[in-house]
This record gives structure tokens, C-alpha cells and sequence, in this order.
């Protein structure tokens, strides 16, 4: 071979290695803060896989959640439907093909199922089991009571699933025992792209259950949400560290909250805290001698918060309908300050925030603190 022959040669393979090299999966991030005290984790508790009814193999559903940011996943197959004629294994065998994926990227993977029954009392998902096996009973009691004995954490999954509750979510006396008997804490207030409304934030405050929003994906979890511009339905966990302990300790503790769409639906001091680390003031508060302050808000967070005012205030004026944009810097004037606020060093504008929804169904009443300097 000549030179020129072994050069072409090299200079081929070199562009090989580039393209081979070139290309990198890139996940992304999803920008919602920690609040004080814990680490807020992006999770997904609901989907499915070949293993029941739903059409992908269970790595399938970990290079997902590692794409789209999430920190941590259930597989959650039926026990009651299993396609035996084309794929074998237990109940436990979806998580026993995800769970070596799952550690290579560093996704969490919860090990769970779901009990499936008709309504009452409906679908629920025990979380951190550890045998799904024992559960497959035709009696939900008793699969729930073995589920509680594993040390489970069970969801209650979309209690306002129009197939099994077409007019309105209802809480059935099987319901209330279940809950007096402490078979479930938690629930989905979204399921896929049902939310339940007000109605389910309530039984969230009053049976005090941890608050939860999850995908129910069957099949790619990109045919069903436009990632570029959004994302699946999510519980974000408020973690002492990102561990699996950590969430089990979390959700049994209800510091939960349910993020779809642009809202999150949460305990109130969950979301106030969320707002507050959403928000960088780019500019100091200066009280200027037309008796206006003019304020720069950064809002780093991925969520654009819809702010309408609550109440009037006697000793300033400001706008009555505010859209803090995600990752965008906005300009509020607070106008009109009356005297009384040369001896004030800081003021709250009280706003109502559209898309950040407490437990019992209100918006939440965001205290947006200004400091002012004189
Ligand atoms: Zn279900
Ligand atoms: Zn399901």
C-alpha cells in the first residue's frame, strides 16, 4: 500500500472516530428550586411496560426519565394483566431488567405495582415493596395489607379516571376505611392529562395525603407530551438528600407536591418556599424621589408564575395582573408611595398566584417581599 493510500486511509478513520464521538445524548434540566431545608426531586410513581400493558421494554422507561431531567421512577405494572403468551417472568421482572440502567445513569428506581381493581375502590400503586408477587390477590384488603407489611407507601391512582368515575371523583366508604386502616397516603390529583380539580386538592387536606401528579405512560413518553415545550405530569419530592431513602422518608412525611402543565398543586409553605427561590431581585428596591421603586425580578425556575392582585394598599400602586416569566427578568414600578413609607423598610405586594394551587383548592397568596432602601 502507498503512502497517499495509507494517509486516505488514517484521514477516514480519524473522521470516523469524530462522528462516532460526536454525537452525545444530552439531558435536560428541569429548573424547579430547592426549598429550605430539602432538595426538591423531579419523579414520575406510575407507568407501565411490556411487562403488563404498556409497549416499551422497562430500560426503555429509565433512558426517558434520564432525558427529560427526572430524578426518580416506579414501574408500576398491573398484576392483574400480564401478556404471558409473549413475555415471561414474574411480577417483579420489569424492575429486575431496569434496575441496572437505572444505577448506570444515576435515575432512581422505586420498585412498585399497581393493585388494579374496579371502582370502588380503584387502581392503587404500592411504592418501595419488596416482592410484588405476594400482592396479585383477588382480594384488595389483603394485597394492601401485605403491601403495608413490606413497608410499601401506597398512592391512590387517578381517583377521577372518567372510565371509572365519569361524573366526579367520589370517596367511598371503602375509601374511608382503606384510609382509618392506613392502607394508602398518597394520591394522583393529575393522571396523564385528567386533573381532578378542586374537589381532590380538598380529600388531599383533610385526609392529609401526600399529593401526587404522575404520567401513567403506556407508550413513548415523547408521542404523549411535546418535551421541547413541556413536560409529563410529575410529583416533586422534598428530599433530605437524593436517595431512594429519602423519598420513602419524604412521601410517608406528605412533603409532596403535584407539578402538570404550568401549576403545581401543594401544602402552602412548599409553594411559598418554591416561589421565594424562584426569584432573584436584579436590582435594588430604591425608593426615588418621584416616590416610585422600580424592581428587576429574575425568575430562574421553569414555571411562569401568574400573579393577580389580592388587595389594594392604601400606600402604593402597582400592576393588577403580573406574568413573571420563566428564566426572564421582569419589570414591576410601584408607584404613588404615600409618606408613610419613609419609615417602612419593607412592604409585601400581595398577589395571588394562578397556577400555584394550596390542598384545599385556593390559589395560593404569594407575600412577595420588597426590602427598600432609603
Ligand atoms: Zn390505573
Ligand atoms: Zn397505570
Amino acid at each position: 500500500m502507498n503512502k497517499n493510500k495509507l494517509k486516505t486511509i488514517a484521514a477516514l478513520l480519524l473522521l470516523f472516530s469524530f462522528v462516532l464521538t460526536a454525537f452525545t445524548q444530552s439531558r435536560k434540566e428541569i429548573s424547579i428550586p430547592d426549598i429550605k431545608g430539602f432538595k426538591t426531586l423531579k419523579c414520575d410513581f406510575h407507568m407501565h411496560t411490556v411487562f403488563s400493558d404498556g409497549a416499551v421494554w422497562p430500560d426503555i422507561r429509565i433512558d426517558e426519565a434520564w432525558l427529560e431531567g427526572l430524578d426518580a421512577i416506579a414501574i408500576t405494572d398491573h398484576l392483574e394483566y400480564q401478556p404471558k403468551d409473549d413475555v415471561k417472568g414474574d411480577h417483579n421482572r420489569s424492575y429486575d431488567l431496569a434496575v441496572s440502567k437505572a444505577k448506570q445513569s444515576g435515575v432512581l428506581l422505586v420498585k412498585g405495582t399497581e393493585i388494579t381493581k374496579s371502582m370502588p375502590p380503584g387502581h392503587f400503586n404500592a411504592l418501595f415493596i419488596t416482592d410484588a408477587n405476594p400482592l396479585n390477590l383477588a382480594d384488595h384488603r389483603k394485597s394492601l395489607r401485605i403491601a403495608r407489611e413490606q413497608g410499601a407507601f401506597v398512592m391512590w391512582n387517578h381517583p377521577g379516571w372518567k372510565s371509572q368515575a365519569p361524573d366526579s371523583a367520589i370517596w367511598y366508604d371503602e375509601h374511608e376505611y382503606l384510609h382509618n386502616e392506613g392502607l394508602f397516603q398518597g394520591m394522583e390529583v393529575y393522571n396523564y392529562d385528567e386533573s381532578y380539580g378542586p374537589k381532590v386538592y380538598g380529600w388531599a387536606k383533610d385526609k392529609n395525603l401526600a399529593i401526587m401528579a404522575s404520567s401513567d405512560i403506556h407508550r413513548l413518553v415523547s408521542h404523549k407530551y411535546d418535551l421541547n415545550k413541556s413536560h409529563r405530569p410529575m410529583t416533586l419530592i422534598f428530599s433530605k438528600d437524593r436517595s431512594l431513602e429519602g423519598i420513602k422518608e419524604a412521601l410517608f412525611a406528605r412533603r409532596t407536591a403535584a407539578y402538570f402543565n404550568d401549576t403545581i398543586v401543594g401544602q402552602k409553605n412548599h409553594l411559598q418556599s418554591i416561589l421565594n427561590q424562584s426569584l432573584r431581585y436584579k436590582a435594588k428596591a430604591e425608593l426615588r424621589k418621584d416616590k416610585t421603586i422600580v424592581l428587576q425580578i429574575f425568575n430562574h425556575s421553569d414555571i411562569d408564575y401568574e400573579l393577580t392582585l389580592e388587595e389594594k394598599s392604601k400606600d402604593f400602586n402597582i400592576p393588577h395582573h403580573i406574568i413573571l416569566y420563566a428564566h426572564k427578568t421582569s419589570l414591576i414600578q410601584i408607584t404613588g408611595l404615600s409618606d408613610r413609607i419613609n419609615n417602612i423598610e419593607k412592604i409585601y405586594l400581595p398577589y395571588t398566584v394562578r397556577n400555584l394551587i394550596v390542598a384545599g383548592g385556593d390559589n395560593m397568596l404569594a407575600k412577595i417581599e420588597v426590602l427598600i432602601i432609603h
